[in-house]
């Protein structure tokens, strides 16, 4: 098991049970050594970078995350657009990317005798936290938002975590769950050990493009721990020599307008990230004010010649349409504004015919409430023929 964690900005040392930020305020994630990485023969899921994870013995759920399809859909791309490949990680055990850190965070937890894991989460992480620790008995208590809607606590409830409403101001939660006296291993958004595990999706995309690589990678950001991870992935393999430095993808990160701390800092030229008061967005899983490894994400942009973009609530809606009727892919809001942003990159240039863009489609939309009108039609059985028939036959209403 590795402890040993490294500050991506002042490069300091520490231990991962030591703490979690460097003395200088941002985060740590895992320093790991790459040098003698090659791309390997076999393995399970994100189990195949081993070599690379801070822990090596899969526990329970946790063998079952990654290896997500990376697929290609001709119906989204227009003529000079780029090549767009969606990497489908809805497909995860509990339907989004944040199984590949859970399943690190878990097995960590198993292998280093800890009993008890956490979240503060009122969404998706909070669910795979709930299912991974349930697979391997152990014990996990998640922390929501006082105003987290019934119908979430019920998704996630079904695995049987202690469930506490924080009574509070929500945005320092965070923090303080990094810093208690208390024997619970909280696997938070940006802590190393989900970084560790959501980095692997940056491998399994560079592995496919082997021996080369995409030109860009665009994927929504909240926290900016999963931007974090697919730095520290590429970064990574660049010390392995298999990316060359000179086809570094490009990384764009995306967040809806109504909620844009990382893109308005962007604009602004500045070199952190500083809060903002966002508006209520239909992206509900990114909108995060105050995010804790925002300056690590900026950071990620400028490094790799990216950039940061800001969606309207109306487009996002268009985009999850487009992907459902023109894809055949539901996805939530916090997904489909990737489409929006890609279709944005195209209409000013950046890309182009000769590219090849990968989107991440982070989290599944079966789980969430649509906001889709669906017309439905009571069709007695006895008129069953005449009426379809006539739909097949382009009657409007048969
Ligand atoms: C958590 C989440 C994000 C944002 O990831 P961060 O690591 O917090 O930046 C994006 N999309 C979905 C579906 C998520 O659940
Ligand atoms: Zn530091």
């Amino acid at each position: 098991m590795d402890t040993r964690v490294r500050c991506y900005d002042c490069g300091a040392t520490d231990d991962l049970r030591d703490r979690k930020r460097c003395n200088c305020g941002e985060p740590h994630w895992f320093d790991t050594d790459t040098r003698d990485f090659d791309w390997p023969d076999e393995g399970m899921g994100i189990w195949r970078y081993v070599d690379v994870l801070p822990v090596n013995e899969p526990v329970g759920l946790s063998r079952v995350s990654g290896n997500t399809p990376l697929h290609r859909n001709r119906g989204l791309e227009s003529a000079d657009g780029p090549r767009i490949h969606l990497k489908l990680e809805g497909l995860n055990p509990t339907g989004s990317f944040k199984d590949r850190g859970s399943a690190v965070g878990i097995s960590y937890a198993v292998a280093d005798g800890t009993t008890w894991v956490g979240t503060v989460s009122h969404g998706n992480m909070a669910l795979s936290v709930a299912a991974h620790a349930a697979s391997v008995d152990l014990e996990c208590a998640v922390l929501v938002a006082e105003e987290t809607p019934r119908e979430r606590l019920e998704l996630i409830g079904q695995h049987d975590p202690h469930l506490f409403r924080a009574i509070g101001s929500y945005g320092d939660l965070y923090e303080e769950t990094l810093n208690l006296d208390v024997d619970i291993e909280f696997v938070n958004s940006d802590t190393p050990l989900r970084v560790a595990g959501q980095k692997t999706v940056a491998y399994e995309i560079c592995e496919a493009f082997a021996p080369g690589a995409p030109d860009a990678i665009v994927l929504p950001v909240s926290s900016g721990g999963n931007a974090s991870g697919i730095w520290k992935a590429l970064r990574e393999l660049e010390t392995a020599e298999l990316l060359d430095s000179s086809a570094m993808p490009r990384l764009y990160l995306v967040q809806a307008a109504r909620c844009d701390p990382i893109a308005q800092s962007y604009r602004a030229g500045s070199a952190a990230v500083t809060a903002v008061d966002g508006e209520e967005t239909i992206a509900v899983s990114i909108a995060n004010e105050d995010p804790p490894s925002g300056t690590r994400a900026l950071t990620a942009v400028r490094e790799t010649g990216g950039a940061v973009l800001s969606i309207e609530d109306d487009e996002i809606r268009a985009a999850m349409r487009q992907l459902a009727e023109e894809a055949g892919l539901s996805v939530e809001p916090s997904s489909a504004l990737v489409l929006s942003a890609i279709e944005e990159l195209t209409r000013s240039d950046t890309l182009g015919a000769d590219d090849d863009v990968v989107g991440i489609l982070t989290g599944s939309g079966y789980k969430e409430q649509t906001t889709v009108d669906t017309a439905v039609r009571d069709l007695p059985i006895d008129d069953l023929e005449r009426v379809l028939s006539g739909l097949v036959g382009g009657e409007t209403d048969p």
